[in-house]
């Protein structure tokens, strides 16, 4: 049986806020704006506090989490933007999470969303290559079904051609499939708040 003020325990809360390593700062570019989307702009709560003491971020907002040394305290930054503007690329990495994001987590030969894979859409026995506009997002049936087979000799063929897609293009898809974990003070810096109401 349970008694708080008797029995220390590990599962016990702890009064000095949540653990450091569970508190990264959002990384903003010198407009405001998420430094990258995907893969999220994050950093750990070390190399964001270095990062201010070298002069290169502003803290944006706080959590409510303080680390103290001999000569300073502080409390740790959940949101943090970077002095110099950094361009954007164009282009999203060519990602196992971009792509099934591109393809909104759905197999485009049968519109499943469980067991998720890549196909080839030409096989690489007949030279196809894994780049954006050859790879799509295909339940693990279906790519087994379809196998070493083009699409016209397995009578399947993607919902939509792959393509390789813009950063907007992504981002637009990104509104149906937020992180798992966003922190209160994060939201108002990125773009599918409105989503998160509920
Ligand atoms: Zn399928």
């Amino acid at each position: 049986m349970y008694h708080e003020n008797v029995i220390p325990s590990a599962d016990a809360p702890r009064f000095d806020g949540p653990r450091p390593e569970s508190c990264p700062a959002l990384v903003l570019n010198a407009d405001f704006t998420p430094l990258s989307y995907f893969p999220l702009s994050l950093w750990g709560w070390q190399t964001a506090v270095k990062a201010v003491f070298l002069d290169r971020v502003n803290i944006v907002e706080e959590y409510d989490r303080e680390i103290r040394s001999v000569s300073f305290k502080m409390n740790l930054p959940s949101v943090i933007s970077l002095k110099k503007y950094v361009k954007p690329s164009r282009f999203p990495a060519f990602t196992r999470f971009n792509l099934f994001l591109r393809d909104k987590f759905s197999c485009q030969y049968c519109s499943d969303k469980d067991d998720l894979t890549f196909d080839h859409v030409v096989p690489r026995s007949y030279g196809g290559r894994t780049t954006w506009d050859n790879v799509t997002t295909a339940c693990a049936p279906c790519n087994l079904r379809k196998g070493g087979r083009t699409p016209a000799e397995a009578h399947m063929h993607p919902h939509i051609k792959p393509y390789q897609p813009t950063t907007p293009q992504l981002q637009a898809n990104g509104r149906y499939f937020p992180p798992h974990f966003l922190h209160e003070t994060w939201r108002d810096y990125l773009y599918w708040d409105a989503e998160l109401e509920a």
